[in-house]
């Protein structure tokens, strides 16, 4: 059974070195994180496997990699120095800071009843600062708030040199920054954070037909990669609700502890964003079909998606515990590609005469998967942290190992052992884990 409670998941991630609070040794840095030897892993493995999805398998997008900070007029012409912003308020009682479309009812989570709040405010949510040694007018660099103005901006490199005619996608996976008022629930929402975005260029006609075809494409993603169709669901934005740029958007919801909430939003941008980066640069953002002699500028489809987000949704709905033995056992159910290791090898004992064969056989795996190396404690307690932290296969090499040149493969979903070759080994564990 999924995790039904946040701290299942936040506690693990602390004991085993998936996320720590960051600058915990001087009290923490409120609301960020660091991901550590395996979230690192995990949060890559998230990445990776939204690059193989929607750049790898395909044949009409390519991937960019942009600046982080920008010059005002990229923002300006995005819309976000005007638009992008929350609903301030503030309590009155106890001059706490909330948003005030995130507010339940007019009581304030913190005084509760008898409170009051000042008028809404908006509040620009990107960070601003400045480059060079001089401060002031004409040294203003932001922060990005999404990764999705790399692409417009690169819009007519990437024609010139890709050789892709609409449709066609370009995707970006980077850190995004964004001053929330509330951030919160561990990693969902934070003020720094990893987006994987991708900007898809359609000929006019054709937005809504790629509109609906990503948001199913999507929400497969997240199926395929192990999270259960009924913790998932896909809500239309209600016409309030839309960005300014956004002919339609729908966001890909997981069923967390606390409620639904967004992982990936699928927008209809039309040609709001091309048309004013060539409005405000002053240069041609269009397609010329070289064919029909037509010359457009094509309507974008983006499915924007968060990868740290992910990553929490990937572990809530991967936990589980079971009984091993009569003992209770604690297993994240991670896909194969999504686990900080795909493999555990393991020698029975500390003795010399079997870490040379059990290294020997981790220096070989670990050319085609992330693999952990592991020869303290008892055999039993060591395949428990494996389970615990997701390693789908654990391979132990034991003294009947040197006579007959097998080790055995322990599978962490049923915990059933299978004796295999040791010449075997790489086929074997290429067939269990699909890759
Ligand atoms: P929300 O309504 O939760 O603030 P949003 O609709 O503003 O999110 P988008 O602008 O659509 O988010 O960004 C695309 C994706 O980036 C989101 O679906 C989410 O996964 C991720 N994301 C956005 N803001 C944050 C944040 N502060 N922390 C972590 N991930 C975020």
């Amino acid at each position: 059974m999924p995790a039904t409670d946040l701290d299942q998941i936040v506690n693990l991630c602390k004991r085993r070195g998936f996320v720590y609070p960051s600058a915990e040794i001087y009290g923490g840095f409120r609301s960020s994180y660091d991901y550590g030897p395996l979230g690192s892993l995990m949060l890559r493995n998230v990445k990776d496997a939204w690059v193989r999805a929607m750049v790898q398998e395909r044949d009409d997008t390519v991937l960019i990699d942009a600046a982080i900070l920008g010059p005002p007029q990229v923002f300006e012409a995005s819309g976000h120095l005007a638009n992008f912003s929350d609903p301030l308020v503030d309590c009155t009682v106890c001059k706490r800071r909330f948003r005030e479309d995130q507010l339940d009812d007019r009581d304030c989570p913190q005084s509760k009843k008898g409170c009051t709040f000042t008028e809404a405010r908006a509040f620009n949510l990107m960070f601003k600062t400045h480059a060079g040694p001089v401060e002031g007018e004409g040294a203003d660099v932001y922060m990005r708030p999404e990764t999705a103005q790399g692409m417009f901006v690169n819009f007519a490199n990437v024609l010139q040199t890709s050789r892709k005619k609409p449709p066609f996608g370009i995707a970006q996976v980077g850190k995004s920054f964004r001053n929330e008022i509330t951030p919160g629930n561990f990693i969902f929402r934070t003020r720094e954070f990893e987006q994987m975005e991708m900007e898809f260029f359609v000929p006019p006609a054709e937005g809504p037909k790629w509109y609906s075809y990503w948001c199913e494409a999507r929400m497969q993603w997240y199926i395929d990669h192990g999270i259960p169709a009924d913790l998932l669901r896909i809500r239309a934005h209600e016409s309030d609700e839309l960005s300014h740029y956004s002919a339609g958007t729908s966001d890909i919801e997981f069923k967390f502890p606390w409620g639904w909430g967004e992982l990936e939003g699928i927008a209809q941008r039309t040609d709001f964003d091309l048309k004013r980066h060539a409005e405000f640069s002053k240069q041609r953002l269009e397609y010329f079909d070289q064919t029909t002699n037509e010359r457009y500028v094509p309507y974008v489809v983006e499915p924007a998606a968060g990868a740290n987000r992910t990553m929490a949704a990937f572990l809530l709905a991967a936990y589980d515990e079971d009984i091993i033995n009569d003992e209770t056992r604690t297993v994240l159910r991670l896909h194969p590609r999504l686990a900080p290791y795909q493999v555990a090898v393991l020698p029975l004992s500390k003795k010399d005469t079997l870490s040379p064969v059990a290294k020997e056989i981790f220096g070989r795996l670990s050319k085609r998967y992330m693999c952990e190396y592991d020869e303290t404690q008892a055999i039993g307690r060591r395949y428990r942290r494996q389970d615990e932290i997701g390693t789908p296969l654990c391979v132990t090499v034991d003294f009947d190992t040197l006579e007959d040149q097998s080790v055995t493969i322990r599978d962490r979903d049923t915990t059933n052992q299978e004796r295999v070759a040791i010449a075997d080994l790489e086929s074997v564990i290429a067939q269990r884990l699909g890759f």
